[in-house]
């Protein structure tokens, strides 16, 4: 049984290789997929595929024609993928709903410290042996009010950590989750969440999210307001966020993703010139953190994806049950 991974770098090849328990033949492609290298999946039963492959109707109907079975998303967001296409066809699809995801909403953690206490400034000032303090005054995180958009897995981590820091938690979630209302995180409609003093973006990219934070909702926001998004890049409108900064409408951003990412996220450009101008304004922004995709990126997370992954393909393959809740999509 064979598994062609697509868009696979040395750390996917380490740790599926290490917990592949089942024995599967594993194919691992640095190429991303797409309607030219989805050919490269000949005789394999499954493709493993991550966040910036884009699983659209003519692929998968090149799927059909090689006799693949199922579509495995080595990640949580699915937006990726053309579920309609892939149900039609019968091709099986499959995700990792949950791996720990203490590891994103920790991340969100560390980008909103960085940010607001400067310590990727501090950070580079000491090394030049400038131990003056004038530039990276700070606030408190402590008694700030925290609106987080997405209350799920990671949103719930997140506002979890963020009562932990004595914040108060304001929340919108289609669904309020009771056992973070218990706890004292309010539910709020979205226009009331914006008016926090820092917001951080934990819903997943549909339709009704894309471009969540647009014009309309930035005026909406408190002036000098925090946004952190380590969810979906779609879920900003990236130059009107730009204009925010211009203005000083927002205070700060930090992004782990975003809406281009996928021509330049998990590659190195160090020796390329960029054409993305939009990113390149973001990066000029002293106030402004970017990481790439990286939320994720724990060891603990890796071992799951890893053991989720390869357990899900086993089931659906054998017509087992599948053990994770909310891993088999179609
Ligand atoms: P989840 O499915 O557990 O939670 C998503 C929550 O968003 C749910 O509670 C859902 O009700 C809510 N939601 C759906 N539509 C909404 C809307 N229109 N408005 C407000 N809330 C809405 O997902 P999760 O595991 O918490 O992951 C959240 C997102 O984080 C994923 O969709 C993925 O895009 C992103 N993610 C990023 C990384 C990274 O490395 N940066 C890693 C994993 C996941």
């Amino acid at each position: 049984m064979k598994i062609v991974f697509f868009s696979a770098q040395p750390y996917d090849k380490e740790f599926f290789s290490k917990y592949n328990t089942q024995g599967f033949e594993l194919l691992f492609l640095e190429t991303g997929l797409n309607e030219q290298t989805v050919a490269l999946a000949k005789e394999a039963e499954a493709v493993c595929v991550f966040v910036n492959d884009k699983v659209n109707a003519e692929i998968i109907e090149k799927m059909v024609s090689l006799k693949i079975k199922i579509i495995s998303l080595r990640c949580a967001g699915f937006n990726n993928v053309d579920l309609e296409a892939a149900k039609k066809h019968g091709i099986k699809v499959c995700r990792v709903p949950a791996y720990s995801p203490e590891a994103v909403a920790e991340h969100a953690v560390a980008m909103l410290l960085t940010l607001n206490r400067k310590t990727h400034k501090a950070y580079n000032r000491v090394r030049e042996q400038n131990f003056a303090l004038q530039g990276l005054l700070g606030y408190n995180v402590h008694g700030k009010t925290i609106g987080v958009i997405g209350t799920g897995n990671i949103g719930k981590a997140f506002a979890k950590i963020m009562l932990g820091f004595g914040c108060k938690v304001i929340a919108f979630d289609l669904i309020a989750n009771k056992e973070l209302e218990a706890i004292g995180v309010m539910y709020h409609p979205l226009m009331e969440v914006l008016k926090a003093d820092i917001i951080s973006l934990h819903c997943p990219l549909t339709e009704q999210t894309h471009h969540l934070i647009n014009e309309q909702t930035l005026a909406m926001m408190q002036d000098s307001a925090v946004l952190i998004n380590t969810s979906r890049g779609g879920l900003v409108d990236t130059p009107a966020v730009i204009n925010a900064l211009k203005t000083g409408k927002i205070s700060a951003l930090g992004i782990d993703v975003y809406e281009q990412e996928e021509k330049l996220f998990f590659k190195d450009h160090s020796a390329d010139i960029i054409e993305d101008d939009t990113i390149q304004r973001l990066m000029s922004f002293p106030n402004v953190l970017i990481t790439a995709h990286q939320a994720f990126f724990t060891d603990e997370a890796l071992m799951q994806i890893a053991t989720i992954t390869l357990n899900s393909i086993d089931g659906l393959l054998h017509e087992k049950e599948v053990e994770v809740l909310g891993a088999v999509l179609v």
